[in-house]
């Protein structure tokens, strides 16, 4: 990575650190064999991808055998919603206003085509779900709800439990993305309650074009892609270099409990040292779903009434990669659906801007950005105020 840049755009995608690098090398160069070779060599193959498994496996709190792997979460929704059609012939899937943008499309796709009838769980202000909604969503007729662990945008994390337990009452499976959240806190498979878990490999620090579905076992789950790879569940010669880079990300992640204190603690205190410095140097900034429970390592905020588009321009400029929201869907006109849904006017959610945080992100990295940027801002921010007739913000706030 070019050093003069900052790289705080980590929900997007995260830089692969040089141990995944080396796995995917070995991959390429050792177990180039297919895995379901009977020979020598696609035995080595077989045993190196039984081994990533375990790896992942022992992160997740979950069986060797119920993890599928995949070619990333997209696909891995996929799996997830399309198998949901007709299951236990029911035709109903619930799914929340913030799933990402690939799920939200995939269903209202099945539902056009007549092969679901969707129910959407909405936000409140804060971004978290409208549980008495969801409570009267969730009936007898659903065979699958859909619920996000984390937001990509927000960070605003969902009450995964408590889904697991509505959905199981009415005997529907529950499946979680949980793409944003693997990497940045602790997860267990057996403890979250759900049935279907999607993940990606390259949102902690893995390779792109992997992840995986870890389906609970004996969940006789239908696969997307026939063929006897995975267990009959997803065919197709395994992608085994970036398996092997998944599984060496993955191991960074199998920590302690006392290890992953520190680790969110350490992401906590830098996010908040970006978030309370841009507040105080910048007075009329407002971060979005601040008072919600949040991933460690994400701050969505805007400020004033400044437009994301000239805020990005600005932080171009100073090398500072951020993004305006979802890398997959952030077009700069249309204001984030899941700002919308928490009832965030068009006007301010298209000015919302998103920090994301890594293990890589240093304090120096912060300190640079609040020596810069407020001195970049500010001035805009008292032109925008005062040409809109908004008080103009006190002088000296952002020395
Ligand atoms: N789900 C969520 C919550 C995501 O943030 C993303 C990536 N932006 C995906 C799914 C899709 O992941 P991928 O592009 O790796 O398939």
């Amino acid at each position: 990575m070019n050093t003069d840049r900052i790289y705080l755009d980590n929900n997007a995608t995260t830089a692969p650190t040089a141990d995944v690098m080396g796995a995917v090398a070995h991959g390429l160069i050792k177990h180039w064999a297919n895995p379901s070779s009977p020979h020598a060599m696609g035995q080595e193959a077989r045993q190196a991808l039984m081994q990533a498994r375990t790896q992942l496996a022992r992160m997740l709190g979950c069986k060797p055998a119920e993890v599928v792997f995949t070619s990333g979460a997209t696909e891995s929704n996929h799996i997830a919603l399309r198998g949901a059609v007709g299951f236990n012939g029911r035709q109903g899937l619930v799914l929340s206003a913030a799933e990402h943008a690939g799920v939200q499309k995939l269903a209202r796709h099945l539902a056009q085509r007549q092969q679901a009838n969707l129910g959407w769980i909405g936000l409140t202000p804060e971004g978290t779900l409208d549980m008495a909604q969801a409570r009267d969503l969730v009936t007898p007729h659903v065979a699958l709800v859909s619920v996000m662990a984390a937001n990509n945008e927000t960070g605003v994390l969902m009450p995964i439990g408590e889904m697991a337990r509505l959905a199981h009452a009415q005997g529907a499976m529950l499946h979680v993305d949980a793409t944003q959240l693997i990497g940045k806190l602790p997860f267990d498979f057996d403890k979250s309650g759900a049935d279907l878990v999607s993940l990606s490999a390259h949102k902690f620090h893995g390779p792109k074009g992997v992840g995986a579905l870890i389906v609970r076992q004996g969940l006789n789950w239908p696969a997307l892609y026939q063929g006897s790879q995975e267990r009959a569940r997803r065919g197709g010669t395994e992608n085994l270099p970036g398996i092997l880079g998944l599984a060496a990300a993955t191991e960074r992640l199998t920590m302690a409990p006392q290890a992953w204190f520190q680790h969110m603690a350490s992401q906590t205190r830098l996010r908040d040292q970006l978030e309370q410095g841009l507040l105080s140097r910048l007075p009329g900034t407002v971060v979005f779903g601040g008072e919600a429970t949040r991933l460690p390592n994400t701050s969505y905020l805007r400020f004033g009434h400044l437009h994301a588009d000239v805020v990005l321009q600005r932080l171009e400029r100073l090398g500072i990669m951020a993004s305006s929201g979802a890398a997959c869907s952030a077009s700069g006109n249309e204001p984030s659906f899941v700002l919308s849904a928490m009832g965030i006017p068009r006007e301010e959610a298209l000015c919302a801007i998103r920090f994301s945080l890594s293990i890589q992100t240093t304090s120096a990295q912060i300190q640079t950005v609040l020596d810069r940027l407020p001195a970049e801002l500010a001035p805009l921010m008292a032109e925008h105020a005062a040409a809109a007739g908004h008080p103009a913000f006190p002088s000296g706030a952002f020395a």
